[in-house]
């Protein structure tokens, strides 16, 4: 393996709690930019940083390239671009980059996440310019030399770039996301079984159903056909196929469909005036009066005094920690 920077290449600890992600290290405020500068994101560096294990990681330093440094631009095919000196096309780190993506993602354990600068020819995600071979025009259909090799080492995890997170949305998708992989590697921890990966599964129904109708299905039919398949091609099919369909932003109307589900499950064990308090606080959501944390602290409260065990255990009523405050938000 290539020397590279020790600083940058990370070996998370294994006994932090936190769900690990990682980011591109100027957007938590580090001075690594090619002028010196950074690019501070508030909602990442602030608010983000409390509830996760944030593992900053800036490529073109770790490669060596010193700050300041002279700018990098992509050139050539956008599907196979190469990456050299803005001044000096003969300057090629194409290579160098590469090599230092393979080792970093193969570092990169039990990762939950990771956010990434858009528009660098290292870390950009889309529409990453890439240049003509004599830098005179250019095309946004790129994407960063080590944002690819991240992303091909990382099929499911959730990696976005720091716009994807600039809204309520995006943020709650982003952040969903994450704790459910780390509810998973705590899992696969403990054992991975047929009767845990069917738990499993039961626990976060409600929270596909939301997202995607067409995954639910999918990965029901998935769990249902287990029996005598192995386990390991199972459990990736599974943890892919969960992913991808959690990838799809829940809207009012899907989340809304979720909540009666959840009343119907109820409505023997709550009374009549209960039930129109909860229908009425539904409909509020779902006219886009209230956030959806009104239905779910309803709910939340009446599951408490009528206990069931089914509903208790659904994710979809706690899926990260309240403190972040997202349900309040989307
Ligand atoms: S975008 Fe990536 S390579 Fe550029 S300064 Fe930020 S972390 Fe470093």
């Amino acid at each position: 393996m290539k020397q590279f920077n020790r600083y940058m290449i990370i070996e998370p600890s294994s006994d932090n709690r936190l769900p690990k992600v990682g980011v591109s290290a100027c957007l938590i405020g580090r001075n690594v930019r090619y002028d010196g500068g950074h690019k501070r994101d508030m909602f990442i560096a602030d608010v983000l940083d409390k509830h996760v294990y944030l593992i900053p990681i800036c490529p073109e330093l770790a490669i060596g390239l010193g700050v300041p440094r002279e700018t990098i631009q992509l050139i050539g095919d956008h599907q196979r671009p190469r990456l050299v000196g803005v001044s000096d096309h003969n300057h090629d780190i194409t290579d160098i980059m590469e090599s230092y993506a393979d080792a970093q993602s193969n570092q990169l354990n039990e990762l939950c996440g990771y956010i990434l600068k858009k528009d660098s020819p290292s870390c950009g995600i889309e529409q990453v310019k890439v240049y003509s071979k004599d830098g005179k025009q250019f095309k946004r259909r790129g994407r960063g030399i080590f944002a690819r090799i991240l992303m091909e080492h990382h099929p499911f995890i959730p990696i976005e770039e720091e716009l994807q997170l600039s809204n309520a949305t995006g943020r709650e998708n982003f952040v969903n996301r994450i704790y459910v992989l780390q509810r998973w590697y705590t899992m696969l921890h403990n054992g991975l079984s047929p009767a845990q990966l069917q738990e499993f599964h039961t626990i976060h129904k409600y929270l596909v159903m939301a997202h995607s109708q067409t995954g639910y299905r999918r990965l029901g039919k998935l769990i249902a056909n287990q029996s005598g398949q192995d386990m390991d091609s199972l459990s990736k099919s599974y943890i892919c196929g969960l992913m991808s369909a959690l990838r799809h932003r829940a809207n009012r109307g899907s989340h809304s469909n979720v909540l009666q589900y959840i009343m119907g499950y109820l409505k023997k064990r709550i009374s009549h005036d209960e039930k129109v308090g909860l229908s009425a606080s539904i409909d509020s959501y779902r006219r886009g009066e209230t956030p959806l944390s009104a239905p779910i602290n309803l709910l939340k409260y009446y599951i408490r005094f009528h206990p069931d065990e089914y509903l208790q255990k659904q994710v979809y009523l706690q899926p990260y920690p309240d403190i972040i405050g997202l349900r309040n938000t989307i």
